[in-house]
């Protein structure tokens, strides 16, 4: 996923790369299922770039809570900006610049590309909002069937001596 740098013109340009031609994310461990045609827009400045643009991808993932393969999409959203060329002018404090290598006047998008889609991966995998994930005792899958290890409630066996114990001395007193 190239841009080609040196052909581009002052002022607004937009550059499309389909979804095979988007490339960012074939060396990583995501089964991509389909991602819609990705529009990047380009603003030159003389030497300074800002690139933004966006498109949604729709890839496999695994639920945190039941382990299951499901189906999710996100948006990734692209904003860049680039300083082009030798001339390195003083950094500016409210936006990050970035110094691309030189490449024979062409910017590798691959890391931006790909970075910007881990940016947007949510904090938690969820097949779904109710998923109600594997039983902590026994391992099934609670989704699909009851194990029936609910029912039987988790007591500490200290405390179930103690409770014996209040009963027995409250016996005594009375
Ligand atoms: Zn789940
Ligand atoms: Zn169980």
């Amino acid at each position: 996923m190239n841009i080609k740098i040196d052909k581009l013109k002052e002022g607004d340009s937009s550059l499309f790369f389909s979804a095979e031609e988007i490339t960012g994310l074939k060396s990583e461990d995501i089964s991509i299922l389909s991602s819609n045609e990705l529009k990047l827009n380009i603003q030159k400045n003389g030497n300074y770039l800002h690139i933004h643009g966006s498109n949604s991808v729709e890839y496999g993932a695994v639920c945190d809570r039941c382990a299951a393969d499901y189906t999710t999409g996100l948006i990734v959203n692209i904003d860049y900006f680039f300083h082009i060329g030798d001339m390195k002018t003083g950094n500016s404090n409210d936006i990050e610049i970035i110094y691309p290598d030189d490449n024979d006047g062409v910017l590798n998008f691959d890391d931006y590309y790909r970075e910007s889609f881990f940016l947007a991966q949510p904090l938690r995998f969820l097949c779904s909002d109710n998923c109600r994930g594997l039983c902590q005792k026994c391992g099934a899958d609670l989704n699909k069937t009851q194990c029936g290890c609910k029912d039987e409630e988790k007591v500490d066996p200290r405390w179930e001596k103690l409770t014996e114990l209040i009963k027995k001395n409250q016996h005594g007193e009375s």
